[in-house]
């Protein structure tokens, strides 16, 4: 498709895209035809016009394929918790095209959550809760104990460390390219981050005042979770995918290689405890009337 360049951006990570060759051998108007709104956009951010200089590219994750498992009513495995737009996993599988998880959340919140939540209000018992109800006063006494223990550890690494330090982690062994070895280290350095965390990070303030410090702990603390069940799972797929390319499985023209024999299902990853692995579960995916087929970018 197109001549690329490596080096541009801070980690050299970024690539020249130049369309010369393509332009040269399929036409401008070809060549526009697919690309001109892009070529548009990129103009009018940096100035330069792709059809005349390469264009500078840098890639930055920007949605996240996979979430909490719901039904087709979007009700998760807990009675009464509905999960719309990015937050579910439903509508992408491996890898969500152009302009379509806005879509999705339109699609979820004008069109499906209005009648399935009312349908639910509509058609269950629902008992009164009171602040006094065992399960009211279980849940509010783990958000303190987890609250005092942040704030009690005062260690000597910030909140945002731990973030960055987890996010460099994803990116380079669960990012764009992964691999079992990759893959494995991710996980045991995501375990270690855990363990770190929760003896070294400095939350600061109280809980007695709007505290974003506190915030950003607790948010960063389920990434953590969140990162190394990404990791297991994409150690778990072996194959390539949409946005999951394992580099062991790959055409030899370099091609994503999937494995639908084995593969064709929604992995849904159900929590077994603190410090236990993940239990699979496997949501057969059936196609009856458009079957799946291997794609090429050539
Ligand atoms: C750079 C970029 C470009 C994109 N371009 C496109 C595009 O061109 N077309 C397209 O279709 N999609 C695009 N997307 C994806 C799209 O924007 C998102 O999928 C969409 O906004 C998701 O909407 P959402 O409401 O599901 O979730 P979000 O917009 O992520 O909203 C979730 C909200 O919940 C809040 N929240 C999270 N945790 C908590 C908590 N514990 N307590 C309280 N609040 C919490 C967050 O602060 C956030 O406000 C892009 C995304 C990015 C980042």
């Amino acid at each position: 498709m197109c001549d690329a360049g490596r080096g541009v951006g801070p980690t050299g990570l970024g690539v020249y895209l130049d369309f010369a060759e393509s332009i040269q051998r399929l036409g401008k108007n070809a060549v526009a035809e697919r690309y001109g709104n892009l070529f548009e956009m990129y103009e009018r951010i940096t100035g330069e016009n792709p059809y005349e200089v390469p264009m500078r590219i840098y890639p930055a994750i920007h949605y996240t394929m996979g979430g909490l498992w719901v039904d087709y009513q979007l009700q998760s495995t807990i009675p009464g918790l509905f999960v719309l737009g990015e937050a579910n996993f439903s509508d992408h599988g491996a890898n969500r095209l152009g302009a379509s998880a806005l879509m999705q959340g339109l699609a979820d919140g004008y069109f499906v959550i209005p009648y399935t939540l009312g349908n639910y209000l509509a058609s269950t018992k629902l008992e009164k809760v009171s602040a006094d109800h065992p399960e009211a006063k279980a849940a509010k006494a783990d958000v303190n104990e987890r609250v005092k223990k942040l704030l009690s550890i005062k260690g000597k690494r910030t909140v945002d460390s731990f973030h960055r330090e987890l996010g460099k982690i994803i990116w380079d062994y669960c990012g764009m390219a992964r691999n079992e070895k990759g893959l494995k280290e991710a996980i045991a350095k995501v375990r270690a981050l855990k363990k770190e965390f929760w003896e070294n990070v400095n939350v600061l303030g109280s809980d007695g005042e709007l505290n974003q410090s506190l915030e950003k702990a607790g948010r960063v603390a389920d990434f953590i979770e969140l990162g190394e069940l990404m990791c297991i799972d994409a150690l778990d797929r072996k194959e390539s995918c949409g946005g999951h390319f394992r580099e062991e499985y790959q055409t030899p023209e370099g091609e994503a290689q999937r494995d639908d024999e084995n593969y064709a299902y929604a992995a849904a990853w159900e929590y077994a405890g603190e410090g236990k692995e993940p239990i699979l579960n496997k949501e057969k995916l059936t196609f009856e009337y458009v079957h799946p087929s291997q794609r090429s970018y050539k």
